[in-house]
C-alpha cells in the first residue's frame, strides 16, 4: 500500500496514519517522492483499513499496489515519467522524444574526446556518454582515467552543451561525479550495488540503471525502487544484454524485457545495443528494433579510432555508422509515433 499525504499534511496527520498503518500490523516506511510526504508498506492490509486510511484527515489517496513494486509501479504513476537532464533540462528521455545518448566506452583523453564528441553531436546525439571510473573484468584492464576523465567530461559538456552521464562504481565518489556530469549510471556490475544505490539516490542528479546481467526485471525494477525511496524520481533503465549459452553475441539483448517493463513501470527503458551485442554490424539492427519495442532511446558506444581504443573499440561503430544509423532511425522512430530528440547542443553550427 502506497498512502500519498497532501501537500499541507499536518505532523499530527502523519502521525496519525503511521499510528492507524502500525495497529493493523504494517510497517509504513516514509519517503519523500516529488516533493510529496508518503508512507510505503510492503503488505496492503485488508479493504477496510485502506478506505480507513483514504478518508483520514490529510490524506490524499491510497494506491493498492498487486506486485513487489511501489513506487515504480504503473499502478502508482499510470502516466510516463520524464526524466529532465542538464542544467536546462537539455535532454529529456521519456514521453513522446526518442532520446539517442552516445560517445566513447571510456574516455581516454583530450584528443579522443574532442574527435568523437564532435562526431557524435553531428550525428545527432542529444546527450554524450563516456566512463571515467571504468568497473572492468579483468583488475589488468584499464581502469580509466578517474578523476582526470571526469574533467575531460565536464570540459566537452562545456564545449558543446550536451548534458553527459557518466559511471559511479562507489558511494565515495557520488558526490565529485555528481557535480562533473548531469547524470549518474549505475552499471550492471552494480545494479544490486544497494549502498551505491542509495547514494547515487539522495544525490540531486538523475540516475541511469543499467539491468544486472543476470537479473530478473522484478530485480532490475525493485533496484530502482531503492532510487525513488530516497525521494529521487529521476530514473531511467537501461536494458544492456543478459547471460545466456550462446557467445556468438557478448550477450543477449533482451527486448521484451523492454516492452515487459515498460508495461510495468512508468518509469522510461533505454536499450544499449553495443554493450548487448558487442558487434559493430548489430548496432544498427537492433537500435531500430529497440526503438519499434518502445524503448524511450538508446546509449551507443562511438569511437573514431576503435583499432586503439583503451575500452571495447571492439563493439563501437564509427562517427560515419552513428549518422547513418541516426538517418535510419527517424523513420522507424515515427511510425511508433514518437519523434527523433532534436539536438539542443549550441555547439551545432560550428561542427
Ligand atoms: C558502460 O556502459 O560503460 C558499461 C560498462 O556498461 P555495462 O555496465 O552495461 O556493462
Ligand atoms: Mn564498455
Amino acid at each position: 500500500m502506497i498512502v500519498v499525504m497532501r501537500s499541507r499534511a499536518t505532523r499530527e496527520q502523519l502521525d496519525f496514519i503511521v499510528g492507524l498503518l502500525r495497529d493493523q500490523g504494517l510497517t509504513p516506511m516514509s519517503g519523500t517522492l516529488l516533493g510529496v510526504s508518503m508512507f510505503v508498506t510492503q503488505e496492503n492490509g485488508s479493504p477496510e483499513l485502506a478506505s480507513v486510511v483514504e478518508n483520514s484527515p490529510g490524506v490524499d489517496r491510497v494506491v493498492v499496489v498487486t506486485g513487489a513494486m511501489r513506487l515504480t509501479s504503473r499502478e502508482f504513476l499510470a502516466e510516463d515519467t520524464r526524466v529532465r537532464v542538464g542544467p536546462a533540462g537539455e535532454a529529456v528521455i521519456g514521453g513522446p522524444e526518442f532520446t539517442v545518448i552516445a560517445g566513447p566506452c571510456a574516455v581516454e583523453g583530450k584528443e579522443q574526446m574532442d574527435s568523437v564528441t564532435d562526431a557524435v553531436v553531428a550525428g545527432g546525439a542529444v546527450m554524450l556518454r563516456g566512463g571515467a571510473f571504468k568497473p572492468r573484468t579483468s583488475p589488468y584492464s584499464f581502469q580509466g582515467m578517474g578523476l582526470a576523465g571526469l574533467a575531460l567530461l565536464a570540459e566537452q559538456r562545456k564545449r558543446t552543451g550536451l548534458p553527459v552521464v557518466t559511471e559511479v562504481v562507489t558511494p565515495a565518489d557520488v558526490e565529485c561525479v555528481a557535480e562533473e556530469s548531469d547524470m549518474l549510471q549505475i552499471g550492471t556490475r552494480n545494479m544490486q550495488n544497494f549502498e551505491l544505490l542509495r547514494a547515487a539516490g539522495e544525490s540531486n542528479r538523475p540516475v541511469l540503471l543499467k539491468r544486472g546481467m543476470s537479473a530478473t526485471i522484478e530485480e532490475w525494477l525493485l533496484a530502482a525502487e531503492y532510487l525513488l525511496h530516497t525521494g529521487n524520481g529521476d530514473v531511467v533503465l537501461c536494458e544492456r544484454g543478459i547471460r545466456s549459452y550462446d557467445r556468438s553475441t557478448r550477450f543477449t539483448l533482451d527486448l521484451s524485457a523492454v516492452a515487459e517493463a515498460k508495461r510495468l513501470t512508468h518509469l522510461p527503458v533505454i536499450v544499449d545495443p553495443s554493450h548487448s551485442t558487442g558487434r559493430p554490424h548489430l548496432v544498427a539492427p537492433m537500435s531500430l528494433a529497440a526503438a519499434s519495442a518502445g524503448a524511450d532511446g538508446l546509449i551507443i558506444d562511438v569511437h573514431t579510432d576503435a583499432r586503439n581504443a583503451l575500452c571495447d573499440g571492439a563493439q563501437a561503430i564509427t562517427g560515419e555508422q552513428f549518422a547513418e544509423l541516426m538517418s535510419r532511425l527517424k523513420p522507424v522512430v515515427e511510425a511508433v509515433g514518437r519523434i527523433l530528440s532534436p539536438s539542443r547542443s549550441h555547439f551545432l553550427a560550428q561542427v
